[in-house]
């Protein structure tokens, strides 16, 4: 179906972005257009004016900060992860995700902002900034202000930002010796999806933060972090203190997988994830 008739307007800033989202209750924010524009196409939603942030400078940028942290613009694109020196060098496991995300069109278009705010439970980086404990960085009418990535994410294609709010940027805290496990079972775009962020020494977890994808909240495992902190490195120990990563979660069911296999597998994906951060073997 063709895209109906729908105005554009291409900012030169993302203040006259913000004031267009104002002064246009039926404005909507485009970047890479790479699920909007399918939206808007299938009839799914109505939007009068797109307020293309896409080309905007000020949120195109990676930056690695002296604490170890990087802060990367919203309307950076997956490609652009990918090959970032920057982010190869600080958490080359992100740009490994970013490298490895649907195909080529894809990369060069989709954002990481676009990503996180589309909230898509298939998207790749949600559950990702929720186990980095993701800082975002917005600017609306009232100003900037900062939402953790455990508050951003509020159901199914949905976030916490105001109509007339744009994601600028988000933070991703310094690593400090962790590392990142990002594991999906890959039926249709994903069946089950975890990453894991683990500190480990001496054979033992010291610390690890484990999510699951796929859901209409990434979802944080704390029972599964504490049974994984203090035990030893080995799969048969990781796979024990995981066995319990789907337990509560509810996914969706679609004609790619069940609900009930959906949840059959997070304990399954969590486990590689912990296993891959430690450098191990999965199975
Ligand atoms: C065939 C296909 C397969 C795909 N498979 C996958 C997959 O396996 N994994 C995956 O991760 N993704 C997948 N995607 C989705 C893709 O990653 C999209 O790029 C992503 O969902 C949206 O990013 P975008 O930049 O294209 O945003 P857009 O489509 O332009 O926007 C998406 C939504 O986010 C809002 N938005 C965008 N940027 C901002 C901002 N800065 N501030 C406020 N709101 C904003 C828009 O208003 C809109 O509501 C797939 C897409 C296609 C076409």
């Amino acid at each position: 179906m063709l895209l109906a008739a729908v105005d554009y307007y291409r900012p030169d800033s993302v203040a006259e972005a913000v004031t267009a989202l104002v002064d246009n209750p039926g404005g909507r924010v485009l970047a890479g257009g790479q699920s909007l524009i399918s939206i808007l196409k299938l009839r799914a939603a109505t939007v009068d004016l797109l307020v293309d942030v896409s080309r905007l400078e000020e949120i195109r940028s990676i930056t690695a900060l002296d604490d170890g942290s990087v802060r990367i613009g919203a309307g950076v694109t997956y490609d652009e992860m990918a090959h970032s020196p920057e982010l190869m060098a600080a958490m080359p496991a992100v740009a490994s995700i970013a490298a490895h995300t649907v195909d080529p069109q894809v990369r060069n278009r989709g954002t990481f902002g676009g990503n996180l705010c589309h909230n898509d439970p298939i998207n790749n980086f949600p559950p990702l900034a929720v186990a980095l404990d993701a800082t975002m960085h917005a600017t609306g009418p009232d100003g900037d202000r900062e939402v953790d990535a455990a508050e951003f994410f509020t159901g199914y294609f949905s976030n916490a930002l105001d109509r007339a709010e744009v994601l600028t940027s988000v933070t991703l805290p310094a690593l400090n010796g962790r590392e990142i496990g990002y594991q999906e079972i890959e039926i249709g775009e994903a069946a089950a999806r975890a990453v894991a962020v683990v500190a480990a020494g001496n054979g033992t977890i010291t610390e690890a933060r484990v999510v699951l994808g796929c859901l209409a909240i990434p979802a944080r495992r704390q029972a599964v972090e504490e049974a994984l902190t203090g035990a030893a490195t080995t799969l048969d120990s990781v796979a024990e203190a995981t066995s319990g990563a789907g337990d509560g979660i509810d996914p969706l069911s679609d004609p790619d997988a069940s609900s009930e296999y959906r949840q059959a597998m997070a304990s399954v994906v969590a486990k590689r994830a912990v296993m891959e951060a430690l450098g191990g073997q999965h199975e």
